[in-house]
């Protein structure tokens, strides 16, 4: 069985790819801009015994994304069963200050990807009458934040994308759902100044910080081949932030 997680040089993406390769599934990683990690990560993979290749492309853009999928597709010589939309930016500001293109490119790399991905994905799947479509949303998507609008609108639309496309191919063997992280250390949460981070920390319960392999245990949840009567599911992972 063959996955492709996009965005999954680093961080969240990184720990996904490593927990499905625990699990023996063959991995497809892409990357944008981060290819020395993504091979380091491509040789990790390997050792675990699973078949894998990197594939640079910037999932924000349409026809980058066909030719993912074709180079995914030509190299494994089998179509994508398990698509990880993980990919995603944050351009914050507060909405007075907000640029446009700051909307655009939250917009473009966090949901239009997803859109773009999971249509490449979805006629291989409805043909194999079987797929499992995992796309990381954030808890902000559910609450919203403030100096987040555009990051919370596009985390928010990945929710309702899922959830409808759940419904329209639940009768083919594909499953769609939605992992929502809440406080995860990772690259995008190292620039969050202390007090900040020291703030956010006190509206968690489990009392801790989350870790990229809490994101991916979520997400090998709904990867399994066994979790057929799961979908259109939200699930957070955030020591209990949202509950
Ligand atoms: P990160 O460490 O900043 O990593 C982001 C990843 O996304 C990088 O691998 C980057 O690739 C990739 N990426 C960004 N734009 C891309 C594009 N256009 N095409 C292909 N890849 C692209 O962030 P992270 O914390 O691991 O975040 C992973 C996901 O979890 C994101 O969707 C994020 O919104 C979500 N999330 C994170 C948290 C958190 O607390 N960390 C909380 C909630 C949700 P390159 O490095 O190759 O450019």
């Amino acid at each position: 069985m063959l996955a492709l997680v996009t965005g999954a040089a680093r961080g969240i993406g990184r720990a996904i790819v490593l927990e499905l390769a625990r699990n023996k599934i063959d991995v497809a990683i892409n990357y944008n801009s981060s290819s020395e990690a993504a091979k380091l990560l491509s040789s990790e993979v390997e050792k675990l015994g699973v078949k894998t290749g990197i594939f640079q492309a910037n999932v924000s853009d349409r026809d980058q994304v066909l030719k993912l999928f074709a180079d995914v597709k030509k190299l494994f010589g089998e179509s994508i069963a398990i698509l990880v939309n993980n990919a995603g930016i944050t351009r914050d500001n507060l909405l007075m200050r907000m640029k446009p293109e700051d909307w655009h490119d939250v917009i473009n790399s966090n949901l239009n990807s997803v859109f773009y991905c999971t249509k490449e994905a979805i006629r291989d799947m409805a043909k194999a009458k079987f797929g499992r479509i995992i796309s990381i949303s954030s808890v902000v998507g559910l609450v919203g934040n403030s100096g987040q609008a555009n990051y919370a609108a596009s985390k928010a639309g990945i929710i309702a994308f899922t959830k409808s496309v759940a419904r329209e191919y639940a009768s083919r063997g594909i499953t769609a759902n939605v992992v929502a992280p809440g406080f995860i250390e990772t690259n995008m949460t190292q620039v969050l100044k202390d007090d900040v981070k020291s703030g956010i920390l006190q509206s968690v319960p489990v009392g801790r910080i989350g870790s990229p392999e809490d994101v991916a245990r979520a997400v090998m949840f709904f990867a399994n081949e066994c979790n057929s009567y799961v979908t259109g599911q939200v699930l957070a992972v955030d020591g209990g932030m949202t509950m």
